[in-house]
């Protein structure tokens, strides 16, 4: 039994209340993007209605109201990362950009060749192909950890990979195709074992649980808001300050500044050296909303509805004939991804949707460790808090009428 009220919760969520194709939603594509509470949707409202200004600027009482907003999101984000300051909290367009401004910016003054980079079998093309750009221009290589037929990450073989050639070692904290947690701890005390630094891919962790940035020690910890209950377009990177501080800039452009001549330009301090232009102010607001939202309810609570969620329905896939779970690992999210023996996950997801069942078919961005397994992708159901055990009954129903039309 659960204490937490995912039916409480679901009143929440505007959107989870609708038909689609005739049916009650089940949402289950939360790994995709999660919903967004009124308290979200009505901030970033509020912020249009009343206190439209650009930030930073310090002309006027508008001005003013959104910079206070702005940055006070940046500060409640700190505190839900435990980060030392604010300051380490830098607004991106999300969890790919984030990646892209470490690779652009440390990579290219960093790196030089014969220089190693290290990243899971199972990362996210977000978390491969920005290393993979840099590298190219550097002469550095990009190596993959290897993954087990599970979707364990291999330890043993990270250890013998290293050597003082490895730089950087970007991993997920959780795999979105497959919810495998990785032992982030390990992994950030093995970089640093030979000097490289780690960057924590958390987009998909960071909605499950609180992650405390300190306590793992590691250099970069990035994530978007749409996956954690935010608007999309917005992520977040987080770094050591010394780091950050000895990073050139990413772009170029206002607010990334100090002063700017002909002759030559200083630039700003952190965070603001990396937020080149006018940033998404309204959905950094409406971010901050959804950090009030999370640290409002009981994540711990949640967290183990969302386990029940996954334990209920991993069970149910392996009573059920002709479904193979793909991603077995000891530690998962509340991420199910399978096959449905004889059918594509295209035609299951069409089916589903038919159904008024909302899941994600395809590779999902992580096409080396779908390769591995020789799959073209999986089905996958990602439950949030707000999904229910019906939710999961619901998707059975589905899948047994869509196994009927299919075979
Ligand atoms: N990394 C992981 C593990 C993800 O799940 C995703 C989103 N699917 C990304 C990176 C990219 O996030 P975004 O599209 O918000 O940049």
């Amino acid at each position: 039994p659960v204490s937490f009220d995912a039916d409480q919760v679901r009143r929440d969520f505007p959107i989870l209340h609708q038909d689609v194709n005739g049916h009650p939603l089940v949402y289950l594509d939360n790994a995709a993007t999660t919903q967004k509470p009124e308290a979200v949707i009505q901030a970033i409202v509020d912020y249009y209605r009343n206190d439209n200004s650009n930030v930073h600027r310090g002309a006027h009482t508008l001005a003013d109201r959104a910079t206070e907003k702005f940055e006070s999101a940046r500060a409640k984000v700190a505190t839900l990362i435990n980060a030392a300051e604010p300051r380490q909290v830098i607004w991106t367009r999300g969890t790919s950009e984030s990646i892209n401004l470490v690779a652009s910016s440390w990579g290219r003054s960093q790196l030089k060749a014969g220089d190693r980079i290290l990243v899971s079998a199972m990362e996210h093309h977000s978390n491969i192909v920005p290393w993979q750009m840099v590298a190219a221009e550097k002469g550095a290589t990009v190596e993959a950890i290897p993954v087990d037929d599970s979707g364990t990450l291999d330890l043993d073989a990270l250890c013998s990979m290293l050597d003082d050639r490895v730089r950087m070692v970007a991993c997920g904290h959780v795999s979105n195709a497959l919810g495998t947690i990785n032992p982030v701890e390990d992994i950030v005390r093995l970089a640093h074992s030979v000097g490289a630094l780690c960057l924590i891919d958390g987009a998909q962790a960071i909605s499950h649980w609180a992650v405390d940035v300190q306590a793992l020690d590691c250099d970069f910890y990035v994530f978007s808001a749409h996956k954690m209950f935010g608007p999309t377009g917005l992520g977040v990177l987080y770094g050591k300050v010394e780091i950050l501080d000895a990073m050139p800039p990413y772009q170029g452009g206002g607010e990334m500044i100090e002063t700017v001549s002909f002759e030559g330009t200083t630039y700003n301090q952190l965070p603001y050296k990396f937020e080149a232009g006018t940033p998404d102010i309204a959905g950094v607001i409406g971010f901050g909303a959804a950090v009030d939202y999370l640290q409002a309810i009981d994540r711990d609570a949640a967290a183990r509805h969302e386990q029940d969620l996954l334990e209920y329905a991993e069970q149910r896939a392996r009573e059920t004939p002709g479904i193979k779970l793909i991603g077995t690992a000891a530690r998962k999210t509340s991420v199910m991804s399978f096959l449905l023996e004889g059918t594509h996950p295209h035609d299951v997801g069409m089916l589903l949707d038919q159904q008024g069942v909302a899941v994600r078919t395809g590779n999902h961005c992580a096409q080396p460790i779908m390769d591995q397994f020789c799959i073209p992708g999986t089905v996958r159901a990602s439950f949030s808090f707000y999904n229910t055990r019906a939710d999961v009954d619901r998707l059975f129903e589905a899948l047994d009428k869509a196994r009927q039309f299919l075979l």
